[in-house]
């Protein structure tokens, strides 16, 4: 009795005084129904009532880990196709254990869940609207426009950093990369490419942003960063496929995101070789045809050369797509349906040097 007493007492010497109380800043977190107290994995709805249009129930899970750190949201199917990242981020809600995770996360899969159902790339069938491109989003519009309203006052409001996963289009056959998003503040851009490079992609899109745009501040990334938070974006997949590969690169990318903000003991893998690059040139069809593709996604092309061709619907030629500048392809049409506007090829220059300083957009 008396040596389990003194071990009680020791114990009692050496645990650190208990925290103020109010010192966790999070002790539990709520969206939407699902509330969640630390060392608890909860699921539950967001529910955007119908109003001048129909409504959503979008699903999600908080992982509220044991101990206090920051909270991280990583929100994925604004794209409701791109399923390499959908798939991703359900798989990543299992791979967070809350009792081992400092902080928060809360992870949405499938915002764009009419996308995903009826199979309708870019944007939200319901009102036509793009789920990544109408930030803050409006409590009083069109379903689009209400969801988006609903993920900034539930979900990015109370995050310090969002991450935004993309997968590839079903149109689009894409080479992996992350984006480092840019706002011309060193504190900020030094914490956004600590997140890149633990990410572990190999090509690093710089993007440079002006965060007081309404241009700037229309994608969840750019609405985020104009709230203060730290963002980043990765984006893995191709033409609706769901590979072993490509998926592992989301989940295994989200884990490291979670490992250099100390929230996980996950060791930092950034790429041995990173290929820096930017400066988008997209070419645009300017009305209907079949495109076919001669030049493979990240294949390294000059500025002039046939990366693809057009015919009319009884297989004519129509004419050649051309590279507009040198650099990768980041994404070519991966498949033959064009319309006026449809982009048919990304061609971002490469910087072998490293990135230049941040420069304000024009637009
Ligand atoms: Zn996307």
């Amino acid at each position: 009795m008396r040596a389990l007493l003194s071990l009680v007492l020791a114990a009692a010497v050496f645990t650190p005084p208990v925290r103020a109380q109010g010192a966790d800043p999070h002790p539990t977190v709520t969206v939407g129904t699902a509330t969640a107290k630390r060392g608890e994995r909860v699921y539950g709805t967001l529910t955007i009532p119908s109003a001048t249009d129909s409504g959503t129930t979008i699903q999600l899970a908080i992982v509220n880990g044991a101990k206090p750190g920051p909270v991280v949201a990583f929100i994925s199917g604004s794209h409701g196709t791109e399923y390499t990242s959908v798939v991703a981020m359900t798989r990543l809600i299992a791979r967070i254990d809350p009792a081992k995770l400092r902080g928060t996360a809360i992870v949405v899969p499938l915002l764009n869940v009419a996308s995903f159902e009826r199979m309708v790339p870019h944007v939200n069938p319901v009102d036509g609207k793009g789920m990544n491109a109408s930030y803050p989003g409006d409590a009083s519009g069109t379903q689009t426009q209400r969801v988006l309203a609903a993920v900034a006052r539930e979900i990015v409001a109370q995050s310090d950093v969002v991450v935004d996963l993309h997968g590839g289009d079903l149109d689009e056959d894409l080479r992996p990369y992350s984006y480092w998003i840019r706002t011309g503040k060193a504190a900020r851009d030094s914490a956004s490419r600590a997140l890149a490079l633990a990410f572990g992609l190999d090509m690093i899109i710089v993007n440079d942003v002006d965060v007081t745009s309404a241009a700037g501040t229309r994608t969840l990334s750019g609405y985020a960063l104009s709230q203060g938070k730290t963002t980043f974006v990765a984006e893995a997949g191709h033409s609706g496929l769901v590979t072993p590969a490509e998926t592992a690169m989301l989940v295994n990318g989200s884990l490291g995101v979670l490992g250099a903000l100390k929230m996980i003991d996950h060791p930092s893998k950034p790429a041995a070789k990173i290929s820096w690059v930017g400066a988008d040139q997209r070419v645009r069809a300017d009305g209907g045809g079949m495109f076919y593709a001669t030049a493979a996604r990240g294949s390294v092309v000059k500025k002039g050369q046939k990366v693809g061709y057009v015919t009319d619907y009884v297989g004519r030629p129509a004419g050649d797509v051309l590279a507009p500048q040198d650099g990768v392809v980041s994404f070519i049409r991966g498949v033959p349906s064009l319309w006026k506007g449809a982009t048919m090829v990304t061609i971002l220059r490469q910087f072998p040097g490293g990135p230049a300083a941040w420069q304000k957009p024009e637009r």
